[in-house]
């Protein structure tokens, strides 16, 4: 049993990766899930109109709940969304509707237009009686209002790199959007964390990626690469996260692992930015 500590501070992570199909959504939830099962407090924020990471957590989003385009649009507090997942008692959800897919134009005649997200969940964080450790924020594909809202509203660009040839290219570009958004809108952004996906160590590939991401960014990326696995794959048509699917798969045990690492780096975090500070 793998011990952690959860030193009291919420940090906001935006899964983000310009390309579709990436493992964003799937890192997001299984992340999500592995740190509640450490006994972290974490919110899932779907912000995809597809809606693929409120199903995975096993919460409804059907077009009558109360769901994230609320928030962002009709300035709803997140409290009034946010759904507590069948999965655990310290996972939760604010869902995505099929009303998100208007958001992306409807956002561009707003006031404050970037930073709707940002209030909101600076308002929740701080009403909070027991503060939440994370938010993990599940990004549609595109550079949109949407994804612009996580990237003003968090502080870690969580970057899942799909082990195959194009991704060091996403990763520029990812890099690019980044320094635009730290320049206009939040300068504390920053690229925190990198994790390789959908890992296939039969293929010389894949061995490739990882070396390349490593030697590049040894600091961002975590020791953990989660393997190709059709269990991961499957959970989400139950409803569930592999983590409460199939606890003991190897997809389980990778996402808790890199889950482990990702805790105890913030903390190391935390306690060198207090040492600066004294
Ligand atoms: P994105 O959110 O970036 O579009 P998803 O998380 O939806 O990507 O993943 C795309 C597809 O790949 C999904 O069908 C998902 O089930 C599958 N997938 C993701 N990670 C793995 C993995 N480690 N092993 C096998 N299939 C995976
Ligand atoms: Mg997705």
């Amino acid at each position: 049993n793998v011990q952690v500590e959860f030193p009291g501070r919420t940090r906001i992570l935006t899964i983000s990766n310009q390309k579709g199909g990436v493992g964003k959504t799937t890192t997001t939830v299984n992340i999500a899930a592995a740190i509640a099962s450490l006994g972290g407090r974490v919110l899932v924020i779907d912000l995809d109109p597809q809606g693929n990471a409120s199903t995975a957590l096993g919460v409804p989003h059907n077009a009558d709940t109360p769901s994230i385009y609320d928030v962002l649009i009709d300035g709803f507090p997140l409290s009034d969304v946010v759904q507590t997942s069948p999965e655990s008692e310290t996972l939760f959800c604010a869902p995505s509707n099929i009303h998100l897919a208007g958001a992306e134009i409807e956002l561009v005649t707003q006031v404050a237009r970037e930073q709707r997200l940002k209030t909101a969940i600076d308002d929740h964080v701080r009403e909070q009686e027991t503060p939440l450790d994370f938010i993990l924020i599940d990004c549609p594909p595109s550079l949109g209002l949407l994804t612009i809202n996580a990237f003003t509203a968090a502080e870690e660009v969580f970057l899942p790199i799909q082990c195959e040839y194009y991704a060091l290219e996403g990763l520029s570009q990812l890099l690019g959007n980044v320094r635009m958004i730290q320049k206009h809108l939040n300068p504390q952004l920053h690229l925190s964390t990198i994790l390789l996906t959908m890992y296939d160590a039969r293929t010389k590939l894949s061995q490739q990626v990882a070396d390349e991401v490593r030697s590049h960014f040894s600091a961002e990326a975590l020791r953990t690469m989660i393997p190709r696995s059709v269990r991961i794959s499957e959970a989400p048509s139950f409803g569930q996260t592999v983590i409460a699917y199939d606890g003991n798969s190897a997809g389980a045990i990778a996402y808790r692992e890199a889950a482990v690492e990702i805790v105890r780096r913030g903390a190391a975090q935390g306690a060198d930015s207090e040492e600066k500070e004294s």
